[in-house]
């Protein structure tokens, strides 16, 4: 598609199993693996999961598969095969163990929609052998396409694969611009709670520690993401993840402040009109939305009140305090291997913060060292993406003494 008109969004095919759409939830222990869970709960007759995944929670794995009873139990972490397989024994479950098995159950049969719910660079792998076999995509894991986004749309596009947004913002500017085929977006704006620190100054910022950066005052999310949110740094990849989704130009996609989280994001076309969706913060709705769609399901979730009075306010981001946002910025401007380079150094800064090796402002430091080391390559292939992912985090960790 080109920046002109918009695709139109296929409907994911339909189930084989019954009227049951069959889900292959890849992270299913995490936070979106969880609420999708919950969602699935709620609605037996419309979805099945048949794939589960983790990386090293078996306990809560063992204990999602005894109640959904999928066909097949992935965990990442292979010392704990043994006792997955055998907590699973007379279920039916196949078990499999290792990064490769989690690439591999991407191939299976007996699933249509995979859920992207791992975190990080390490999405990329499963997603990519799912478009390669047909399956329809509810994306959450924004990094795959912030590390790859050329490869891993251009390939959709030739399976005749839909990509559909789970993330937040982008399920909204996806909600907006359902029937607006033929009309061109003069830009859209994703809007940012701001986090934790909103409205905070670096000499503030300098003695955060980990508790602090993980409340988050809108959203309950895993700890990567809520760091992410807290550096801002989230509102960059999700700027480079809809560039692609999208397919944008940089200059037409903008980032405002929006503390109250009611406002997901909007959509402007030439004609000026502004396109918005609304809704209170649960992440339960853009989940739902993408593994229904083109359906929208009745649910008991909490309803926003404009009787309440509530106030929606808007401002633009501090750029100078938080300078991973320009640094993913930078990014999304030249482009090449430059987001994953930028993505692969934030992985490992977010890894040291979390274990309390560096400090909050630090990690911006390692992000833009790392940018600046690493050989810029303008079109990068698949293997080379992957090479400048293993050289980020190699130079990245060498900064941190990991
Ligand atoms: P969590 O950290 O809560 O969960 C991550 C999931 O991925 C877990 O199931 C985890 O398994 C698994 N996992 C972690 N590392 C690996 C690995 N190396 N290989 C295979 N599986 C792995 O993350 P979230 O649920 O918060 O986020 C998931 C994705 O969704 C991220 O890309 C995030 O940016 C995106 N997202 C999240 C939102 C949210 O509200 N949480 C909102 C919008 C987007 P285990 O539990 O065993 O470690």
């Amino acid at each position: 598609m080109n920046s002109a008109t918009q695709q139109k969004p296929a409907a994911a095919p339909t189930s084989a199993d019954g009227n049951r759409k069959r889900i292959g939830l890849f992270g299913s222990t995490g936070s979106i693996g969880t609420q999708a869970l919950e969602v699935i709960a709620a609605n037996p007759d419309k979805f099945a999961v048949t794939v589960l995944t983790a990386n090293s929670n078996f306990e809560l794995l063992i204990e999602q598969a005894k109640k959904f009873r999928p066909q097949t139990v992935v965990i990442g972490d292979e010392s704990k095969f043994q006792t997955v397989k055998q907590a699973l024994a007379g279920t039916g479950a196949e078990v499999m163990a290792g990064d490769q098995s989690l690439v591999d159950a991407a191939s299976l049969e007996h699933y249509d929609m995979m859920l992207a719910a791992i975190v990080g660079f390490a999405g990329l792998r499963p997603t990519l052998r799912a478009i390669e076999n047909g399956k329809s995509i509810a994306l959450a894991n924004k990094e795959t396409l912030v590390v790859a986004g050329d490869i891993v749309m251009q390939q959709a596009v030739e399976k005749r694969v839909p990509v559909i947004p789970v993330d937040s913002e982008h399920s909204a500017i996806f909600q907006c611009l359902i029937g607006e085929t033929r009309n061109r977006i003069e830009k859209v704006v994703l809007t940012a709670s701001g986090g934790p620190f909103l409205g905070k100054k670096p000499n503030y910022l300098v003695n955060v520690k980990r508790e602090h950066a993980l409340q988050h005052p809108n959203w309950n999310m895993g700890a990567k993401i809520s760091v992410d949110s807290a550096t801002l740094m989230n509102k960059g990849l999700e700027m480079i993840e809809a560039k692609w989704l999208f397919n944008l130009r940089p200059e037409q996609i903008q980032v405002v402040i929006h503390p109250q989280s009611i406002v997901h994001s909007f959509v402007q076309f030439e004609d000026s009109s502004i396109k918005a969706q609304m809704g209170l913060p649960d992440m339960k709705l853009p989940i739902q939305y993408a593994m229904a769609f083109p359906q929208r399901i009745a649910n008991a979730f909490p309803r926003f009140d404009f009787s309440k009075s509530a106030q929606l306010t808007f401002e633009p981001p501090d750029i100078k305090t938080f300078r991973n946002l320009g640094l993913a910025m930078e990014a999304l401007y030249k482009g090449g291997n430059l987001p994953c380079v930028l993505n692969a150094a934030n992985e490992i800064a977010v890894y040291g913060f979390l274990r309390n090796r560096i400090g909050f402002l630090d990690m911006t430091e390692v992000i833009e060292q790392t940018m600046k080391k690493i050989h810029f390559i303008p079109k990068p292939t698949l293997e080379q993406y992957f090479e400048s992912d293993g050289e980020a985090r190699s130079f990245a960790a060498s900064l941190m003494n990991l």
